[in-house]
């Protein structure tokens, strides 16, 4: 299950609904909207660079 935060966008993959973002730690989060889980896909297949 993918989670997004309303405050950071910060995407996400819990397996229990978290309360707290990971990232910026509000409790804002949502599950993922059908884009939002293709972006996140889309993410982890991109080789990371920088
Ligand atoms: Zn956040």
């Amino acid at each position: 299950m993918i989670y997004a935060c309303d405050n950071c966008h910060f995407l996400f993959s819990y397996t229990v609904e978290p309360e707290q973002c990971p990232d910026c730690g509000k409790y804002a989060i949502r599950p993922a909207d059908e884009a939002e889980r293709q972006e996140y896909e889309k993410r982890l297949k991109e080789p990371r660079e920088i």
